[in-house]
């Protein structure tokens, strides 16, 4: 259950007025556990790694604390929320201006793919939140044009990823930018171990909150469908026909797959999006808003999309290439179900993946069953 178990609300946290509003105009109206137990905690300074499911609101749990104590009449950036993506970095902010709609801050949004100059431009002004992914922030801290000497909070969100060794080097740079007296927070679904040594060096006490001990996949029913390589499509367009799809992400392990697949899927007739890295940025912009709008009902990418992307509407999961481990399986199927609502994944497994699929099932305590002929409706 993803409602509140002490039955507070936000009234509780003595929040200002004006954020408040843009909760509730949000359509809040209580905080999740997690926001419940990390709201308080970050908004009497801590340090926190905070680990809960998908869905469950992890976003407001670090941007209602960062709205709230960033002071509109300082004119320094106060709060860098750092995320591994480009659409993440894009709707974050999105939900940071959303929730901060009446506060007047100054909120901005910095990824790579986009025009450097564009960005030092409107860092002229008073930016006093920044969210952005590692490798352009670097080079704005680098330029001297973000300025965090005096920055008193640094959020991580999907923090394992962005302490992947392909990240760590990068954000310890940055980290030399802020002031050693600064509020640490980090959030995401998945700790490996990983995370300690960076915990110990660079957290202060850390307070530490882990929402998983219930079951993680809670709400999505999974299938899987054993087919030969060559049967997948038809199998797919079975799975069209009969589902009932609100809107649906089907994965792919690699890009050339994502575009060879949007392409079939088109030519069988069903309106259908692609993404993945080696696309442009504007492009793959476009296509995360119009397929957030519900403009299109399918969309086929790689794991690019795989993490934190939050579209209510996706109520179905199809692999249609199985992926390799059980941290990207969760990630990816937790595209559905967000918030307590229901989904479907779909598995279509392959020879090779037998062993994968019992390996994953196990890792994750989860249940994947056979497809049944006809699926309940009242299950997605
Ligand atoms: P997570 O980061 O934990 O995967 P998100 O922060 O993306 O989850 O939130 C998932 C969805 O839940 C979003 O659509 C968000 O608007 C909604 N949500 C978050 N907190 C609340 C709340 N307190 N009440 C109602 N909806 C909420
Ligand atoms: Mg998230």
């Amino acid at each position: 259950d993803v409602t509140n178990t002490k039955g507070n609300s936000f009234e509780d946290f003595y929040l200002k007025r004006e954020l408040l509003m843009g909760i509730f105009e949000a359509g809040f109206e209580k905080p999740s556990p997690i926001q419940e137990e990390s709201i308080p905690i970050a908004l009497a300074g801590r340090d926190i790694l905070a680990r809960a499911k998908n869905g469950t609101g992890k976003t407001a749990a670090f941007i209602i604390p960062a709205l709230q104590k960033v002071n509109p009449k300082i004119n320094k950036t106060q709060a860098l929320i750092l995320v591994p993506t480009r659409e993440l970095a894009l709707q974050t902010s999105q939900v940071c201006r959303t929730l901060g709609k009446h506060l007047g801050l100054n909120i901005m949004v910095t990824t790579g793919g986009t025009t450097l100059r564009d960005d030092i431009l409107r860092l002229n002004e008073t930016v006093h939140i920044l969210v952005a992914t590692p490798g352009r922030v670097l080079d704005l801290a680098g330029k001297g044009v973000a300025d965090f000497s005096e920055c008193p909070m640094f959020v991580m969100d999907e923090a394992d990823k962005l302490l992947s060794p392909e990240f760590t080097p990068i954000i310890e740079q940055l980290l030399a930018y802020f002031p050693t007296e600064r509020q640490t927070l980090l959030f995401s679904a998945t700790f490996p171990l990983l995370v300690k040594s960076f915990m110990d060096k660079h957290l202060n006490k850390p307070y530490e909150i882990n929402l998983m001990d219930e079951l993680t996949l809670r709400g999505i029913t999974q299938y899987y469908a054993f087919v030969d390589e060559r049967q997948k499509l038809h199998c797919l367009n079975t799975l069209f026909s009969k589902l009932s799809i609100n809107q649906s992400i089907i994965f792919c392990n690699s890009t050339s797959r994502v575009e060879l697949l949007a392409k079939k899927i088109t030519e069988l007739g069903y309106s259908c999006f692609y993404s993945h890295a080696k696309m442009q940025q504007g492009h793959r912009n476009r296509v995360f808003h119009e397929f957030r709008n519900g403009n299109c009902r399918n969309l086929v990418c790689s794991d690019l999309l795989t993490r934190g992307i939050d579209i209510q509407a996706v109520n179905v999961v199809i692999n249609f290439d199985f992926p390799k481990n059980a941290e990207t399986y969760l990630h990816r199927i937790g595209r559905s179900g967000r918030f307590g609502h229901l989904g479907l994944a779909i598995n279509l497994i392959n020879w090779n993946d037998r062993y994968n699929l019992y390996k994953i099932e196990q890792e994750l305590g989860t249940e994947i069953l056979p497809i049944p002929a006809s699926i309940d409706k009242s299950l997605y």
